[in-house]
C-alpha cells in the first residue's frame, strides 16, 4: 500500500521532470533575441495525424516560390529563402523537424492547389491569399500576414498613380496566371492589355525591357522586386485589395490546420515570428506586423 503510494509519487514526479525538461528544451533558445525556436525534442502527436506522420518521417515537403525576393527566393545554395520559408521552418521545428530536413518544391501561383491535392507537398507557404474559391480545393491555416495589391512602374513614370489611372489609359499590365491580382486588375483595364506569365520575375523583366508599363501583384512582392531593381522600378503605393496569406494544406485536415494556427500564436508570443520578419521582409520594412487573428479551421 505504502509502496504503491510512493511509486505513484515517484511516477508523478518523473512526469513533472519530463514536462519541465520538455519546456526547458523548448524555451531555452527563445529568449529576447527572438531566435527561431529550437526543434521540439520528443514531441508526440495523435496517432495517424499529419503531425505524427511528418514527425515520424522527419521531413517536411514545402511548396513555395523560388523567384520572390523577401518571401521565397532561391539562393546560390539552391534553397529558397524569405519570410514564407521562415514561417515554414517555425512549423517544422514544432513538428520536431530540423530546417535542413525541409525539401522545397517550386509552387508558382497557378499550381498551388494542384500540388497540395496531388500530395506532392505537405504544405504551401507561397504568398498564398486565402479565398473562397481556393478553399473549395484546399484548406488554409492562418492568416500569418495581410498584404495588399498594388502597382509597380518604372521609376520615371509619373502618369500611373493608382488603379483608377489605368482606366482608358491603354497601359500594358503584367501579372501572373492563377493569382488574385490578375483577376482583380480586370476591373480597371481591357483584358487585351493584360500579359500573364507563370512567375513575377518574368513580369519584372518585361517591365525592364518596356514590353509592359505596369506590374501588378501584392505590395510586398513588388517591394522585393524593387529592392532588386537597382532603382529602375518604384511602387505606386496605392494598395487596393486585402490579401491575407495562409498556409495551404490538404482540404479538411482540421487537426493540422489547428496545429499550425497554435504554432503561429506561439511564434508571435515567443519572438520567433518577429525574428522571421526581421531576417527577411524586415530588412526593407522594419515595422513588424501584428499576427492577424487566425481564422477558424475547416
Ligand atoms: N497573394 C496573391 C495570390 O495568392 C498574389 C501573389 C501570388 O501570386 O503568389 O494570388
Amino acid at each position: 500500500m505504502r509502496l504503491s503510494h510512493l511509486t505513484r509519487i515517484a511516477a508523478v514526479a518523473a512526469t513533472v521532470v519530463i514536462a519541465a525538461t520538455a519546456c526547458g528544451g523548448q524555451s531555452s533558445s527563445l529568449g529576447s533575441s527572438g531566435a527561431a525556436p529550437s526543434v521540439a525534442q520528443g514531441a508526440s502527436f495523435p496517432a495517424g495525424s499529419t503531425m505524427d506522420t511528418l514527425n515520424k518521417a522527419q521531413t517536411l515537403r514545402l511548396g513555395t516560390k523560388f523567384d520572390q525576393p523577401l518571401f521565397g527566393l532561391k539562393g546560390l545554395d539552391g534553397k529558397p529563402a524569405g519570410f514564407d520559408v521562415e514561417i515554414a521552418k517555425i512549423i517544422a521545428a514544432k513538428l520536431g523537424i530540423p530546417a535542413d530536413k525541409i525539401t522545397y518544391t517550386e509552387a508558382p501561383s497557378a499550381v498551388r492547389e494542384e500540388v497540395i491535392e496531388q500530395g506532392r507537398v505537405d504544405m504551401v507557404a507561397a504568398t498564398y491569399t486565402i479565398n473562397a474559391k481556393r478553399k473549395e480545393r484546399v484548406s488554409f491555416a492562418g492568416p500569418y500576414y495581410v498584404a495588399g495589391q498594388d502597382l509597380m512602374v518604372k521609376s520615371d513614370n509619373t502618369t500611373i498613380t493608382g488603379p483608377d489611372s489605368l482606366r482608358g489609359a491603354n497601359a500594358k499590365v503584367c501579372s501572373v496566371a492563377g493569382s488574385t491580382p490578375s483577376e482583380n486588375i480586370k476591373k480597371y483595364i481591357d483584358p487585351a492589355n493584360l500579359t500573364l506569365f507563370d512567375v513575377y520575375s518574368k513580369c519584372a523583366d518585361a517591365l525592364r525591357t518596356g514590353q509592359v508599363d505596369v506590374v501588378t501583384t501584392d505590395n510586398v512582392i513588388l517591394t522585393g522586386l524593387i529592392e532588386n531593381s537597382n532603382g529602375a522600378f518604384k511602387l505606386v503605393n496605392k494598395k487596393f485589395t486585402e490579401e491575407p496569406y495562409g498556409i495551404g494544406i490538404k482540404k479538411g485536415d482540421v487537426a493540422f490546420c489547428n496545429f499550425i494556427n497554435q504554432t503561429l500564436k506561439e511564434a508571435e508570443a515567443d519572438g520567433s515570428y518577429k525574428a522571421a520578419w526581421d531576417s527577411t521582409v524586415g530588412k526593407v520594412s522594419p515595422e513588424v506586423p501584428p499576427l492577424p487573428a487566425v481564422a477558424a479551421c475547416s
